[in-house]
């Protein structure tokens, strides 16, 4: 099931769907950074208004639009002045940026694009959870496999997406498992698997190629956030390693695609 848009054919058409995605992952943004803050606080993260975190004050809808409100309150609480960390506002930017990037770049609507900005969104959300608290919530694991289960039936290469996908899925299972358990007994301590988890999760959507280009990039960025969280003197969190490259290897294949490169993976 495909919609597909003259996004080239018409720019019109393409700039007001790009405009559309950039504000949607803007919304999405506002709400996942909320959620992941809830769940590493062990909050109930369905119910309940957003809040102040320094007057606890509600926040009325008028505050809770994403980037217009930080502007219009320059950073700052409406109730009690305190300055809100910028943070949030570079999150809703960078989501609306990946979400109109990823569109611009397929070109279409479709199972597989829908499929990439509700991962992107959750990527997000792990990492900051990640980040913050040194685990990958299951939760989020979870909601990675309903998309995968709700999107592969409506590809029209669903056969060959799937039966790569769990094929990468277990290889990068046995692979990472045996990895974190070797890493584990040399450095004498008990390593979490969520890093595994959240990677084969992911495989489950690429092919055999794509698989390949997002574990090199993975080992890359891997080694990269090690070096930073270490320089940091902090807890080492992988998921944003492994979400970027997944992210990456994703849009290159559109790229590549885009570019008219004969690279059906
Ligand atoms: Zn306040």
């Amino acid at each position: 099931m495909t919609f597909t848009y003259p996004l080239f054919d018409t720019p019109l058409i393409g700039i007001y769907f790009i405009v559309l995605a950039f504000m949607f992952g803007a919304i999405l943004a506002s709400f996942i950074t909320c959620t992941a803050w809830r769940v590493v606080r062990g909050e109930d993260w369905k119910l309940g208004h957003s809040h102040c975190d320094t007057c606890g004050h509600e926040l009325s809808t008028a505050d809770l639009f994403p980037i217009v409100s930080y502007i219009a309150l320059k950073g700052k609480c409406r109730y009690c002045g305190s300055k809100v960390p910028p943070r949030d506002l570079i999150f809703e930017i960078l989501l609306g940026l990946l979400f109109a990037g990823t569109l611009a770049l397929h070109g279409s609507i479709d199972a597989a694009v829908v499929a990439a900005l509700a991962l992107e969104m959750l990527l997000l959300g792990l990492s900051l959870a990640d980040w913050d608290s040194g685990v990958i919530p299951d939760g989020f694991l979870a909601a990675i496999l309903v998309v995968w289960i709700l999107t592969a039936g409506f590809r029209t290469d669903v056969q060959k997406f799937a039966i790569e996908g769990v094929i990468v899925f277990l290889c990068t299972g046995i692979l990472m498992a045996i990895g974190t358990f070797i890493a584990g007994s040399i450095k004498k301590a008990k390593l979490s698997y969520g890093p595994a988890k959240l990677s084969m999760c992911l495989m489950l959507f690429l092919g055999f190629r794509g698989a390949v280009i997002a574990a090199v990039a993975g080992i890359l960025l891997g080694i990269f956030f090690t070096l930073v969280c270490k320089s940091k003197k902090r807890k080492i969190s992988l998921a944003p390693a492994i979400s970027l490259a997944f992210i990456f290897a994703f849009l290159l294949k559109d790229a590549l695609v885009l570019l008219g490169a004969r690279i059906p993976f």
